[in-house]
């Protein structure tokens, strides 16, 4: 099938592979002009673990096209994903501008029939705004084209993206169209073959399931954070609360995780969104706001525990800190944990000294060259002569820490870790200050 997709970021750079990995003919169109340069020169402009090559590969099969041309692109796919950002509002809203800039796009340039889906995270409504959009559009050039707009929200996580496209749970498919089920069957059959995956339902429906899936997520993170935070004033671990509860094949293990906070692209600004989009409706969804605000205060745990150890003493410290993305396996550093403690950090004259495995480009990107932020090639070297430790990502080269070392290297032996990957009693045996959440005295 011919297929464009609109947006090369993590969502439409892993569409646009997966398809053309099954012998779709896919053509990437993006508004970034040296985004899509490095593409064209085989440069992946994040990091995905496995996309390099498979974008690689298919390029090579010429089943795969990165272009600025919107024209070429709009012709070319009877399917035209739209994959672009929805970055929150000033309310915290989904800010659709970039959505409906598409919409207005293909209604500009399309010449034939075509299904318009909505791959962004978009609140639910939306398919009804790119229709009107591209209506209008049309209207204006005053040509008759037939066209659906359908929705088919991505559930992919960062760092197994492609794992996830390829494999997922559940496709979503939210149309009242059998035209547009059919195309959208023919486009996933591939990845639909060994069980029926592709859920069809109303737009709207599939639009208000990309919100709840991560806003329960979100939930069961901040629920678990309110478990540790009280476990910790209660003297009680909540590794083994964790281990207690999850074992309740209700509740389950996965997710149940407590840490510094939740980040990343999605989960604050969707659970806002879905928020806001309640109280447009009349409701005020008190369980999404006390998410958010468990969330929010969660961040600044790992700062105020250093705080503690240090006796409140920050001017002129330097802190490490191991991981600057918000989880493992990816560069990405929206809403990171990790950006908050800086920041704080440096609002209190102490230094960074900092390695992430993959997200040191993008921190010099965000942050730039200052005096007061030092990225290091390795996360021996992020430890040397610092005054403590903070364990933000729990990248698997962090799941060990010798004690004797680590107090060799520190000027003083303090850990402060974000997501609980050591044992307490064996840290504190090796002469380690250490700091976990919601372990009791440990916390
Ligand atoms: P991103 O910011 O990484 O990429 C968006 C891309 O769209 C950018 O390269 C930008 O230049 C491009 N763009 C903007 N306007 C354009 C236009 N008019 N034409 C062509 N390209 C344009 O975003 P992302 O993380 O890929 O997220 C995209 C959407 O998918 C969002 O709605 C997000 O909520 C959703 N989503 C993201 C993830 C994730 O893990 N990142 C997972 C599921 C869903």
């Amino acid at each position: 099938m011919k297929i464009t997709v609109f947006g090369t970021g993590y969502v439409g750079l892993v569409t646009g592979a997966c398809l053309a990995d099954v012998g779709h003919d896919v053509v990437c169109v993006d508004i970034d002009q040296s985004r899509i340069e490095r593409l064209v020169q085989g440069e992946i402009p994040i990091y995905e673990p496995g996309l390099e090559s498979m974008v690689l590969r298919n390029v090579e099969g010429q089943r795969l096209q990165f272009t600025t041309d919107a024209s070429m692109a709009v012709e070319h796919g009877v399917l035209q994903f739209i994959a672009v950002g929805t970055p929150p509002d000033e309310d915290g809203s989904a800010d659709l501008q970039y959505v409906l800039a598409v919409a207005s796009t293909i209604g500009q340039y399309m010449n034939g029939y075509k299904v318009v889906i909505d791959k962004s995270t978009v609140p639910v409504g939306t398919a009804d705004k790119v229709r009107d959009r591209i209506a209008g559009i049309l209207q204006e050039r005053a040509v008759e084209l037939a066209f659906d707009v359908c929705s088919n929200p991505e559930f992919l996580k960062e760092g197994s993206a492609l794992e996830d496209f390829t494999r997922g749970a559940r496709i979503v498919v939210g149309t009242d169209s059998d035209r547009v089920s059919e195309l959208m069957r023919e486009c996933y059959a591939p990845y639909n073959r060994n069980r029926e995956k592709l859920m069809l339902m109303s737009v709207r429906a599939a639009e208000l399931t990309k919100y709840a899936a991560n806003a329960m997520l979100a939930t069961k993170i901040s629920f678990m954070n309110e478990m540790a935070n009280l476990a910790e004033r209660l003297g009680a671990d909540i590794e083994d609360v964790r281990r207690g509860i999850g074992s309740d094949p209700r509740i389950g293990y996965h997710f149940i995780y407590p840490g510094c906070g939740y980040g990343g692209s999605c989960f604050p600004k969707d659970v806002q969104a879905l928020a806001r989009t309640a109280s447009k409706v009349g409701y005020e969804a008190e369980l999404l706001k006390a998410v958010e605000a468990v969330n929010k205060r969660q961040k600044s745990t790992l700062f105020e525990k250093l705080s503690h150890a240090l006796g409140g003493e920050l001017q002129g410290k330097t802190i490490a800190v191991w991981g600057l993305a918000f989880k493992p396996e990816t560069d990405d550093m929206r809403d990171a944990p990790s950006r908050e403690l800086m920041e704080t950090l440096w609002a209190h004259g102490a230094t960074v000294q900092a390695y992430d495995p993959e997200a040191m480009k993008e921190c010099r990107r965000l942050y730039g060259e200052r005096d007061d932020l030092v990225l290091v090639a390795d996360r021996v070297q992020a430890v040397k002569r610092a005054d403590a430790l903070v364990i933000c990502t729990e990248w698997k080269e962090f799941r060990t820490l010798d004690g004797e070392w680590i107090r060799g290297q520190l000027t003083r032996p303090i850990v402060i870790d974000g997501r609980n990957l050591f044992d307490p009693d064996i840290m504190s045996a090796a002469g380690i200050d250490y700091y976990a959440v919601g372990r009791g005295k440990n916390s």
